[in-house]
């Protein structure tokens, strides 16, 4: 099929499974110090991973934990408070590992008899985990209720999701399941749909007769079999992933940059406040944003392209104060080429825990 032709082209690039992917869809037990940090965000092996302890031996917990998950441990997905106190402690229990994101985990305990009791249960996030990242303003959230009622409503998709420009390959599982729900006729229909519309974005007006790829076809109303024209409207891959409800998207940051890069060049990344820093910005950064407008610094650039002495472009920049030369990369590369540039360059993770120093670095 012409991958630049449908909706999920940038989803169907999974051809063979590699055995790591398989294993990881299922879930399986490593030791903590295999597990990766550096962005902040657990992964093993380049691939985003949540992890839990699946042995709830404790008390005869078990029995419980399969009734009610939210009894179990919890899964963690970030590097946080609860693994820092662990790493201190210098206890390194096993970790399972898994990129499932139905919510479903294989628990197992003892019972006072010593039998071997395994089941399923739905396990819930960590809160130090929400922290770390401020993932959809958690920081900021009172405590109690509201914070108890975003964990019983939280969803891995729309999580992993958010995230995926950090990592160089999709969950297991979501590569099978992305043309779900669309009509047989949809490589046509979508074609129609973009050319109808010269190509361009019905959200942010960009122009991407250069990149037809990045133009997908979005249903309005949420309902992928209903292809009558009011229900259709083209929108550039990083509008479309922005839109209520679509996780399982996983835009690549390429693609996002790519759309950046055209914006600037059509001038379409107008910037007059923090919503238009949300709406340019890759969602990963979202948590950064939010405690950059608290801390009340100026607006950033948003995939600015960085240049050395001789006025070639090194790189870009997620965020970027050029005056200051100071900004937040999603990837190593890139903070690695501005920092030789003299350039002070956060990653998401620092960003994140040294906000102060980035907002004083910033006044
Ligand atoms: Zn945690
Ligand atoms: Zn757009
Ligand atoms: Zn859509």
């Amino acid at each position: 099929m012409g991958a630049d032709l449908i909706d999920f082209s940038h989803s169907v690039k999974l051809d063979i499974l590699d055995p790591i992917d398989a294993l990881l869809g299922e879930g399986f037990e490593v030791n903590f110090k295999d597990i990766e940090f550096e962005t902040g965000l657990a992964s093993y092996q380049g691939r985003q991973v949540l992890l839990y302890i699946k042995d709830h031996s404790y008390n005869e917990k078990i029995y419980a934990v399969i009734e009610d998950g939210t009894k179990g441990n919890r899964f963690h997905i970030a590097d946080c408070e609860m693994l820092e106190r662990m790493r201190q402690k210098g206890r390194f229990d096993r970790y399972v590992v898994t990129n499932k994101l139905d919510g479903i985990f294989a628990v197992s305990g003892t019972n006072n008899s010593n039998e071997l009791i395994e089941g399923d249960t739905n396990l819930n996030v960590c809160q130090y985990c929400l922290d770390a990242l401020n993932y959809k303003k958690f920081s900021s959230m009172p405590r109690g209720a509201i914070r108890k009622k975003f964990v019983s409503t939280f969803e891995l998709a729309e999580f992993f999701d958010t995230y995926s420009s950090f990592f160089k390959y999709m969950p297991t599982g979501v590569a099978n399941n992305a043309s779900a729900g669309y009509t047989d006729d949809w490589d046509d229909i979508s074609r129609k749909i973009r050319a109808q519309f010269n190509y361009k974005c019905q959200q942010c007006g960009l122009d991407l007769s250069s990149h037809k790829g990045l133009l997908h076809v979005h249903h309005i109303n949420g309902v992928k079999s209903d292809n009558s024209s009011r229900n259709l409207t083209p929108l550039c891959a990083d509008c479309h992933r922005k839109q209520p409800d679509h996780q399982h998207m996983f835009i690549k940051h390429e693609e996002t940059k790519t759309i950046n890069h055209l914006r600037q060049e059509q001038k379409l990344n107008k910037k007059e406040n923090w919503k238009d820093i949300y709406a340019l910005a890759d969602p990963a950064m979202n948590g950064v944003i939010d405690l950059l407008e608290k801390h009340q610094v100026s607006l950033p650039e948003v995939g600015e392209e960085i240049q050395n002495d001789k006025q070639e472009v090194v790189t870009e920049l997620e965020l970027s104060w050029p005056l200051k030369k100071v900004g937040v990369a999603v990837d190593k590369t890139s903070a690695l080429a501005a920092s030789k540039q003299g350039w002070k360059v956060y990653s998401m993770r620092h960003a994140l825990s040294q906000m102060d120093d980035l907002a004083q670095s910033l006044r």
